[in-house]
């Protein structure tokens, strides 16, 4: 009953458990003076889908704030001055973890809040063969900065997206206790609907006639292509901020006509004018496929989310790996 307490409702304490139940329903949305709900926390989440996560969680008890501008391309991106003192304000910061956010250590520390609750999305769960994934899946490419990283890109597995749902309803627990329950029920609905959408892309892609994802983007699907039985053959590595080398080019052609399929897939915001390039002179079409970390400005006015993005792929990926009609 923590509606009671928001700003305007606080004379309501003290009045029978009958009374109290009959003036919530007036606390519904729609009705003062308990219709505007005061978020408790601020959240500070680095990632589209951990920005996703957290609103699911929290509803109108958090502000939840996403770090990334639209279009920024995630790997590439460090923060700002502004950015820090948005961190050093929050109760929760979400990030995935170093492989993803290696700038993430410094800020954490120059923010020197113990106030601050920090979430490591990918610690949340066990990850060891996080580092066999990303070599079995993308052989020679590794970090530009030259170092062997584990792959960062775990949100699109969804059964980790419910595990990192559940740790981030844990963490707003924490936080603010007299909302634990009402965390916890929304963390449950929306594990519900990663459950399904689950379901849906492994009963979907079980049988397709190509298993191999070309992928004129970056090697963010190794976690998807792991879940489904698929494989993806990247133009890039891991982070997309060194260009493939004429030898990776050849490479993917060479597999794409190997394995005969017809599509080529390609990221927005990694690049699409070569795998365009690619898809020409392999003779492919060309399909989009989302990460989902970030938005574009355009998504962003769609109000795009990122199950709805996660949909999309899969009507792409039964196009292009030529699937049985459902
Ligand atoms: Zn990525």
């Amino acid at each position: 009953m923590t509606h009671l307490r928001e700003k305007g409702c606080s004379r309501l304490r003290g009045f029978s458990r009958a009374s109290i139940l009959v003036l919530f329903l007036f606390c519904l949305p729609g009705h003062s003076p308990c219709a505007q709900v005061q978020p408790k926390l601020k959240v500070v989440t680095t990632l589209f889908p951990l920005q996703e996560f957290a609103l699911a969680v929290a509803g109108e008890r958090a502000r939840v704030d996403l770090l990334l501008p639209p279009g920024a391309e995630p790997h590439a991106w460090e923060p700002r001055p502004s950015d820090l003192v948005k961190i050093q304000k929050a109760d929760v910061f979400i990030y995935i973890g170093r492989a993803m956010e290696p700038w993430a250590k410094d800020i954490l520390k120059a923010a020197g809040s113990a106030n601050l609750k920090i979430l490591e999305a990918s610690k949340s769960f066990q990850l060891l063969e996080a580092g066999n994934l990303s070599k079995e899946s993308s052989p020679g490419h590794r970090h530009a900065r030259g170092e062997e990283h584990s792959d960062p890109h775990v949100w699109l597995d969804f059964s980790l997206d419910g595990k990192i749902t559940a740790a981030i309803a844990a963490a707003f627990a924490e936080k603010d206790p007299a909302s634990a329950s009402h965390y916890r029920a929304n963390a449950a609905v929306y594990r519900s609907r990663l459950e399904a959408l689950d379901k849906k892309f492994a009963a979907a892609l079980s049988s397709c006639r190509h298993r191999q994802i070309i992928l004129g983007g970056h090697s963010a699907f190794a976690y998807l292509a792991k879940r489904y039985g698929l494989q993806q053959i990247p133009l890039y590595g891991i982070s997309p901020d060194a260009e493939p080398s004429p030898k990776r080019l050849t490479e993917v052609i060479q597999a794409a006509k190997r394995h005969g399929v017809k599509f080529i897939f390609f990221e927005e915001m990694v690049n699409p004018k070569l795998a365009r390039v690619l898809a020409q002179e392999a003779g492919l079409r060309t399909l989009a496929l989302y990460s989902g970390a970030n938005l574009t400005r355009d998504q962003l006015k769609q109000k795009v989310t990122f199950l709805g993005l996660m949909e999309k792929n899969l009507e792409n990926l039964r196009k292009g790996l030529d699937c049985e009609p459902k």
